[in-house]
């Protein structure tokens, strides 16, 4: 595997940072284990795979894809980085991704862009982009990524791949440097959802660190990998089909719904009504968490440190202003904006608000249907540079895959064909909270 990165990464640009010695010593002290039978059992033990590099690594640099993060070292690490360890992974090294996990495409990332294994011109999707690609150009056999708005799931699915984002509270936050809190949840990509299904299992579980943690009765998501939808229930928002969708996108997906049918699913078409809401909610509250998650980089307790100033507040400023790219500062901009004592109101309590009533829509639907199924993005990857010209339309993009989030529901997205371009087309399904089972089972079945 390490052979492949130095063979591949150099064009792909998946790895901030591959940690070769550290993989070569954990692999001899998870042979030994396994020697001394201590790993029976462990499906994953001796595995290598990639760790977004947003999550906290003992010993191994973590710079968020930013500058003011670039010399920072972790003295412990993210609970699902011990779970990891404890089950025998192999850790090779940490991956891209759009700085502090603002974005769609990995272009934000301070180290350079990463480029998708199917096609060089191309974007790799983000904020996961590293890990997605990654996994596809076999870097890594599979990745952990986080999904704030889609960042696990928009990636996956340009590049080919399969990204699972668990229910809100099923994996610990603890260690995962904050974007907004509240969406933040750690999940994993892998080549199909079996090896998904596989390393959730391994991260999940309540955690006492995280607060939103939440303590569920399984977390034996590989005994759903079953291959039987019968009777499944499954609804497709017919407001996700309108003209902002592309053409081969939508054909693949209609493809999909067939294969659903013909192994005994219920598919229906229903309105849900709040798809329209959610982008603009989904910024503003993103924002706002931002906007106060970053404020604790200030160039005194860690990373980078402005070498110009004299005094405290200059300390505050230039290191601020040198050490975060334009897309951080645009968030964090907005995010103080909504926050302030005159537009709070107007801003982001109606987020709030509409926050909620997506809730109910989403509410309504699992009343009747088991799992919803659309596309995970409108199109297949853009063309590098094309996002970074027009901000607004990379936030549209995010149209299918932030209002999961923000409900907190549990998500994968799946391939599901390929454009004339042969760019891969990704599925969504997604489930009811700690519905897991059902979207596992159902991907599998498809698969
Ligand atoms: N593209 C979305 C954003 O820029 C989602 C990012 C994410 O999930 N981390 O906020």
């Amino acid at each position: 595997q390490l052979d492949k990165i130095k063979e591949r990464d150099p064009e792909y640009h998946c790895y901030i940072t591959v940690s070769e010695e550290e993989a070569y010593k954990q692999a001899d002290e998870v042979q030994a284990r396994i020697d001394s039978g201590d790993l029976q059992g462990a499906h994953l033990a001796g595995v290598p795979m990639a760790v977004k590099d947003n999550i906290c690594t003992e010993g191994i640099k973590t710079t968020c894809a930013s500058k003011i993060l670039s010399n920072f070292v972790p003295t412990y690490d993210a609970t699902v980085i011990e779970k990891l360890k404890k089950s025998g992974a192999i850790i090779l090294g940490k991956t891209n991704m759009d700085e502090f996990a603002m974005g769609s495409t990995t272009e934000t990332s301070y180290y350079g862009e990463a480029k998708n294994p199917w096609n060089k011109k191309h974007v790799t999707g983000g904020s996961s982009g590293g890990s997605a690609a990654a996994v596809a150009a076999e870097e890594a056999f599979y990745a952990l990524g986080s999904d704030t708005g889609g960042s696990i799931r928009q990636p996956a699915s340009y590049c080919g791949v399969t990204g699972i984002k668990p229910t809100y509270g099923t994996v610990s936050r603890y260690g995962l440097i904050a974007y907004a809190s509240s969406l933040d949840q750690i999940g994993t990509i892998g080549r199909n959802i079996s090896d998904c299904a596989a390393s959730l299992e391994v991260i999940s579980g309540h955690d006492r660190k995280d607060a939103t943690s939440i303590d569920q009765k399984s977390y034996e998501y590989t005994h759903a990998l079953i291959d039987n939808v019968k009777g499944l229930k499954i609804g497709v928002p017919s407001d996700y089909f309108d003209d902002g969708l592309d053409e081969e996108v939508k054909d693949s997906l209609f493809k999909a719904m067939e294969v659903f049918r013909r192994k005994g699913a219920i598919v229906e078409e229903f309105e849900l009504h709040s798809v329209k809401y959610a982008i603009p909610s989904y910024y503003v509250i993103a924002c706002a968490e931002a906007s106060s998650n970053l404020s604790r980089f200030d160039g005194v307790k860690y990373g980078y440190r402005t070498p110009n100033y004299e005094g405290l507040q200059e300390v505050y400023k230039n290191t601020r202003s040198e050490g975060f790219g334009d897309e951080v500062k645009r968030r964090m901009m907005i995010g103080a904006f909504v926050l302030s004592s005159g537009y709070y109101d107007a801003f982001y309590n109606k987020a709030l608000k509409v926050r909620a009533i997506i809730n109910q829509s989403f509410q309504k639907a699992f009343d009747r249907y088991d799992i919803i199924l659309g596309p995970t993005a409108p199109t297949t990857a853009p063309v590098l540079g094309s996002s970074l010209a027009d901000p607004l339309k990379m936030y549209l993009s995010d149209i299918y895959t932030v209002s999961v989030n923000l409900a907190g529901l549990p998500s994968v997205s799946l391939p599901c064909g390929r454009d004339s371009k042969g760019l891969p087309i990704g599925m969504q399904l997604t489930g009811k909270h700690f519905g897991e089972k059902d979207i596992i089972r159902a991907a599998y079945s498809y698969e």
